[in-house]
C-alpha cells in the first residue's frame, strides 16, 4: 500500500511509480523538483526528464 502524501498543487505529474508522487491525486509532492535532459540537444517532450524521480 502507497504512502498518501501532501500534493503540491503547482506540480501536476502522473508518474505514480515514483516515491514522491502524492499518491491519490496526479500531482508531486516536492516542494520543487529538478528537470533535465538526457540529450545533447533536446527537441520534443520525450528527451526531458524529471531529476527528482525516485524509484519506489
Ligand atoms: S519527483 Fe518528478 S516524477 Fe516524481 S512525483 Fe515529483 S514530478 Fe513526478
Amino acid at each position: 500500500m502507497s504512502v498518501k502524501r501532501n500534493p503540491n498543487y503547482s506540480i501536476r505529474c502522473s508518474v505514480e511509480s515514483c516515491a514522491n508522487h502524492c499518491g491519490g491525486e496526479a500531482y508531486c509532492s516536492l516542494e520543487s523538483v529538478s528537470i533535465g535532459t538526457h540529450e545533447a540537444d533536446p527537441t520534443v517532450q520525450e528527451c526531458t526528464d524529471c531529476q527528482s524521480f525516485v524509484r519506489k
